[in-house]
């Protein structure tokens, strides 16, 4: 087994420079809980209120930098992440629990991330070459429409991708002249560390990126209430996300929501069943399911239900649950003791509410104690709570649809709307499909989890709220437009 370093005095990084708290967590191993990854500073709101004003500080500077300094500062911390990602991925699969390849690649496509807001500094990533000059309707006028930094943006992350989702917030944000605090999750202060340090060496002015660990309560909240803050970016929990576009709107903030998901993968008669079943089980249980994106429901033409359900139950026999870092483990365990008591949970309300269990949901033992469970599926009926409510772990349930049109109203009946994806070879069905689904973005013969890096992210109804994050279409949240009429 590899064990990596600890890490001692995981501090905040708050105008430009390492700051310890008055208290102090933890971070344990969800592969074996004896192994502390982190000790890290916990902040306070007064402390997240200094990180604030550096930030308030430094964004006239900042906001005053040429493209061509963004981009290097951004392209080098891209570097660094892309040259640096089997080590950073060791401690990502350490402290989060992802399998060390799903780890190593999400460091890489952090690294990537940053590459291509690099680009976009220099490109002006207005969506339009940087501004537009339109011709005005008044005889001698000029008009012009550019784009601004909208200021000091709080960036609140959830712990299952804490390299990438703090990527695709940090790296719009600065490529467009922003300020930026950082929340990372307390699950993974370590990782939030990581990414801080290489930031912190990236040639930024003091206070222009600032890191500051702690609960939600408090430091969440504390940028959250803050009058200083002008836009708030927020992927978690619908429930927290609710309460931060309450709070944020009620002071006139902007706010960006990236909040969970309850998605289908419509499996139709005529699909290449083994893609199906792959696409299944890499969408569903893939990163032990703790992905926004992830394939919760399985909806599958009456035709095939059964073959179906046969081989989904088989690969998952198959699959290999342990420890993140022991080569040729599938999936790694779920992020922490509490998470694994709610599957649980999850696995008692599906049986107690009818639904018909078809394979696992029981909590593993290993060598090292860690929070393992076997990958679950049930058989539903579209009212069950398991078909309704996201779980964030390893369960999926299989609901029957009569033909296409009762797969897409079963695909539709959700207050989530994140993503989507049909399984079939009829292109009828899949461009019928991808108009109609109600979501942010659709897949046809892949799985709804694993998505590019340069392209728009995010979802409709209870998934989302704002403008879209990454590629960009991020210029549409991390600037503001700005219109200008001169006399000619
Ligand atoms: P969470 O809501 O518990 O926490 C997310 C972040 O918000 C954390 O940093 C937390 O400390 C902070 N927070 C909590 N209360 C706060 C408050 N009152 N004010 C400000 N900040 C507060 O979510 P989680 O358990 O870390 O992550 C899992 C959830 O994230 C799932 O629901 C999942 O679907 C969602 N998620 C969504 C996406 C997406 O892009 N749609 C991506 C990943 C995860």
């Amino acid at each position: 087994m590899i064990h990596g370093e600890i890490h001692q005095n995981v501090r905040q990084y708050i105008n430009g420079r390492w700051e310890t708290s008055a208290t102090t967590g933890v971070s344990a191993n969800p592969s074996d809980t004896s192994e502390v990854v982190a000790e890290y500073a916990r902040a306070d709101r007064r402390q997240a209120e200094f990180a604030i004003r550096a930030a308030t500080e430094a964004f006239p500077h900042w906001s005053h930098s040429t493209p061509q300094r963004r981009a290097d500062v951004l392209d080098r911390i891209g570097a660094e992440l892309l040259a640096r990602k089997d080590d950073l991925g060791l401690l990502l699969a350490r402290e989060e629990g992802k399998t060390l390849p799903e780890a190593v690649a999400e460091v890489a496509r952090a690294g990537q991330v940053f590459k291509f807001f690099a680009g976009e500094a220099l490109r002006g990533g207005a969506g339009g070459g940087g501004g537009e000059n339109i011709a005005s309707v008044r005889a001698g006028v000029q008009v012009d429409v550019t784009r601004e930094p909208v200021g000091v943006v709080g960036l609140i992350t959830p712990w299952n991708s804490p390299f990438v989702i703090p990527a695709w917030k940090i790296a719009p944000a600065l490529a467009h002249g922003n300020s930026v605090v950082f929340k990372p999750a307390e699950l993974v202060p370590a990782c939030g560390w990581a990414l801080a340090e290489i930031i912190s060496r990236a040639a930024l002015p003091a206070g222009a990126f600032n890191l500051v660990m702690g609960s939600g309560r408090e430091v969440g909240q504390a940028l959250v209430d803050s009058a200083l803050v002008d836009a708030l970016s927020f992927t978690g929990s619908a429930a927290n996300g609710e309460r931060v576009l309450q709070a944020a709107a009620s002071r006139r903030a902007k706010v960006q929501l990236e909040t969970g998901g309850k998605n289908a993968l419509v499996v139709l008669a005529d699909a290449d069943l083994d893609r199906a079943v792959d696409c299944a089980v890499q969408g569903a249980y893939f990163s032990a399911g703790q992905r926004c994106t992830a394939s919760s429901r399985l909806i599958v033409e009456a035709a095939v239900h059964d073959a179906f359900v046969a081989k989904l139950r088989q690969r998952l026999k198959e699959l290999k649950i342990g420890h993140a870092l022991e080569r040729g483990m599938d999936i790694g365990p779920v992020a922490d003791e509490e998470r694994l008591a709610q599957n649980l949970a999850w696995v008692g309300i599906a049986r107690e509410e009818g639904a018909e269990h078809v394979w696992g949901g029981e909590a593993l033992q290993r060598a090292t104690a860690g929070h393992y469970m076997s990958p679950a599926l049930f058989l539903a009926r579209p009212e069950h709570r398991i078909a309704r409510e996201e779980i964030f772990g390893p369960l999926a349930c299989v609901l029957r649809a009569g033909d296409y049109d009762e797969a897409l109203a079963l695909c539709n009946d959700t207050p989530f709307g994140l993503c989507a994806g049909i399984c079939t070879n009829s292109l009828k069905h899949a461009m019928h499909f991808r108009r109609h689904a109600v979501v942010g973005m659709t897949m046809v013969n892949l799985p709804t989890a694993g998505v590019d890096f340069h392209v728009p992210f995010g979802g409709r109804k209870g998934s989302g709220y704002g403008p879209r994050e990454q590629g960009r279409h991020a210029a549409e949240f991390y600037t503001t437009v700005k219109t200008g009429y001169m006399l000619a």
